[in-house]
């Protein structure tokens, strides 16, 4: 324990939500968390189980519904062989990636991240006894020389597209290297899902699909995002039979499983209509573009994701990503995640989640403007 540090993004959220109470007017580009309500049909789902009554313990691994239905899912969007027998309901992503990640490492085995990832795989593979390898990635952030970072050790690999924080899309071609590499070493693979939805110009391809990949992979996937719904609590995960047998004994044991009318309001918004998903992606997608041409004005150049809802932009001109989210929170008061929460390639860079409003943007170029000029 003593080894882990707390959640970055998670602080950097608490901070700025206890500026914002005592009267600061923060910008909070920190925390990767939708600013839309959670669809009005899936709040009524909710509200309705409990007035059903449906308030006692589920199974472990889920209610059958809620298995069928991401199964389903699972076969109809993302070409994966799975039944509900496969799918593993967690109270989280964030559950399902750190149950996945017990199952599949076991003390010194090696797990490759590639490129700046997401601040909870590396405090998972620790809890797992594993060490992390950072796989090196170009200027768009795609993988490069993974193979490099392969030895003995080496048992898994994490892909995470659209990425947080970088918000790079992997494509299938960089997918069928990835895949090639895991079959030719034998790795098993997880695949974080979790933006899957929140795309732009893009197709998501899941790993799990390709070739080979089956017996291999765990994909994770959740209602976060897509859904607006972090609080909540709700992910998933699937694969094959032994990791998923080990998963639901650390589950068994832990949190015993998702709230049970949790699970009910994630069927609704599985099965239920889409039109939400589809508008909250095309603002998002304005927003990506206010965003990067205003900091392009002031000098800050920063690829164009294809996914997700974070920019990556270099800042090591104003001194690093951590100084520079230093100065963003004490002269501008906004809130910004330092690149280096996210491994070692990201010290140059600074994470701005644009799930804020366009006024709100607007606001922080301006407030941006001031500090660099
Ligand atoms: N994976 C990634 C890459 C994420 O950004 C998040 C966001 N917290 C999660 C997993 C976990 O999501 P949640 O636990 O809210 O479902
Ligand atoms: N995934 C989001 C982020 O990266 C939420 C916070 C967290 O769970 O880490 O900001």
């Amino acid at each position: 324990m003593a080894s882990i540090h707390e959640s970055t993004t998670l602080k950097i959220s608490a901070m700025a939500k206890k500026l914002a109470a005592s009267g600061q007017d923060i910008i909070d580009m920190g925390v990767g968390e939708p600013d839309f309500d959670t669809p009005k049909h899936i709040v009524e789902a909710g509200c309705s189980s409990i007035k059903n009554g449906e308030t006692r313990y589920a199974p472990t691994a889920g209610i059958p519904e809620l298995r069928q239905a991401i199964a389903e899912k699972l076969c109809r969007e993302n070409s994966l062989n799975l039944t509900a027998d496969d799918v593993v309901v967690t109270p989280g992503a964030k559950m399902a990636v750190f149950a996945a990640i017990q199952a599949l490492l076991s003390e010194g085995d090696e797990c490759l991240l590639i490129g700046p990832s997401w601040v909870s795989y590396e405090p998972c593979v620790t809890f797992a006894g594993g060490r992390v390898a950072w796989g090196s990635v170009d200027s768009n952030f795609m993988p490069q020389n993974l193979s490099e970072s392969i030895n003995s050790r080496t048992k898994l690999i994490i892909v995470n597209s659209p990425s947080n924080p970088t918000g790079s899309v992997f494509d299938r071609r960089v997918l069928e290297e990835i895949r090639d590499l895991a079959v030719d070493h034998n790795l098993s693979v997880i695949s974080d899902e979790i933006y899957e939805k929140i795309i732009y110009d893009h197709d998501h391809v899941s790993i799990g699909s390709m070739a080979g990949m089956a017996d291999r992979t765990v994909t994770i996937n959740g209602f976060s995002k897509a859904y607006a719904m972090t609080g909540w609590r709700l992910g998933y995960l699937a694969g094959p039979k032994e990791p998923m047998k080990w998963v639901i004994r650390l589950l068994s044991h832990s949190v015993s499983q998702a709230t049970t009318f949790v699970q009910r309001a994630g069927l609704v918004a599985m099965k239920g209509p889409q039109d939400d998903v589809g508008n909250m992606v095309k603002e998002f997608q304005v927003r990506r573009d206010m965003l990067i041409a205003g900091l392009k004005d002031l000098g800050i150049s920063c690829s164009v994701p294809g996914g997700a809802f974070y920019l990556f932009p270099d800042v090591s001109a104003m001194g690093g990503g951590d100084a520079f989210a230093d100065r963003l929170l004490k002269e501008a008061l906004i809130a910004a995640t330092p690149g280096s929460a996210f491994g070692p390639g990201g010290a140059d860079h600074i994470r701005l989640s644009y799930a804020t409003s366009q006024s709100r943007i607007k606001q922080s170029l301006e407030r941006i403007e001031k500090i660099v000029k």
